[in-house]
């Protein structure tokens, strides 16, 4: 809680179920029933997480979903201000977005989303999941930005490889006893897990090597001998290097190599590596990318 800057908490068991709660939340404070969200955002595989994820992959084959969000272009904050309804309740962002490619923000998006919201009495929810406990050098991505969401939501990281997902709120703002719940939520087990992180991204300095090794590594990839990378973008240790081409071979390329990497939004090359990655293993690494043809 400490960690996060706001004042309540709510356990659960994955990020789309945290998600899923926030938007309940939203619901229940405001007694609106919609959301706006952005292109390309992904915020789960729930019934209710679908409905703020952009790509129709996901989405389409589920369709009607209980209430699909009213999606626009991510960056763009007045674009947020136009799709606001009656019914709004809330906006849901990811800082940065992870599936959709790994979008950064601008410096001012992220506080004009926040102005847009509290003069219309938006809840505004940032999907951390992703972004959260360390992977951009920071404890949370926000904190770059030093905008306070009213829902903050995470999941992934925190529970150290256990599943585990947790809801963060600000102050009058919670759900009353019986309205929200889930069973294996805040259980022991992922507790302890979850604590045994948080010390040890302090006491190994973590957010530090996050922040180090992620300029590093953008260093390293600037160097790179690729003609088809368009882009290369990072925040800590979340990185996207963008190509002028599909790209998903990339992906059994490199694991053959020993490099687990990932690809999203079909061309872009993301690496989300442990926290605890060194020198070494960024040169390796970018050496495995550089090396890889198409097939
Ligand atoms: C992975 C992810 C989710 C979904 O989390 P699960 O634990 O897989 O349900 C939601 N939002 C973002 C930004 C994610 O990266």
């Amino acid at each position: 809680m400490q960690i996060t800057g706001l004042s309540k908490v709510f356990f659960c068991n994955s990020g789309a179920e945290a998600n899923d709660g926030a938007m309940k939340l939203a619901k229940l404070h405001t007694k609106k029933n919609s959301f706006i969200s952005t292109n390309n955002a992904f915020h789960g595989r729930t019934i209710g997480s679908l409905g703020a994820t952009a790509n129709i992959k996901y989405r389409d084959p589920f369709v009607p979903l209980v209430k699909p969000a009213t999606f626009v272009e991510y960056g763009d904050a007045s674009a947020i201000e136009k799709a606001i309804t009656a019914d709004t309740a809330g906006v849901i962002l990811e800082p940065i977005q992870g599936e959709g490619g790994v979008h950064i923000s601008n410096k001012e998006y992220l506080k004009e989303v926040r102005e847009i919201c509290d003069k219309n009495d938006l809840i505004l929810i940032f999907d951390e999941v992703q972004t959260g406990f360390g992977r951009t050098g920071k404890w949370f991505c926000k904190d770059h930005y030093h905008v306070q969401p009213d829902i903050l939501t995470m999941a992934k990281a925190i529970g150290g490889g256990l599943p585990m997902g947790a809801i963060a709120a600000r102050d009058g703002l919670s759900f009353e006893k019986g309205e929200h719940g889930t069973t294996f939520g805040g259980s022991p087990l992922v507790c302890a897990a979850s604590l045994a992180v948080i010390e040890t991204i302090e006491e190994d300095k973590l957010l530090e090597n996050s922040t180090a090794m992620g300029q590093y590594f953008l260093e390293k990839l600037g160097q790179m001998k690729r003609d088809d990378v368009v882009g290369i973008r990072g925040m800590g240790l979340m990185i996207g290097i963008e190509l002028n081409h599909e790209c998903g071979y990339f992906m059994d390329a490199a694991a053959e190599k020993g490099v687990l990497l990932n690809v999203t939004a079909g061309n872009v090359i993301r690496l989300l590596p442990p926290l605890t990655i060194q020198k070494e293993e960024v040169d390796r690494v970018v050496e495995v990318i550089e090396s890889i043809q198409k097939p």
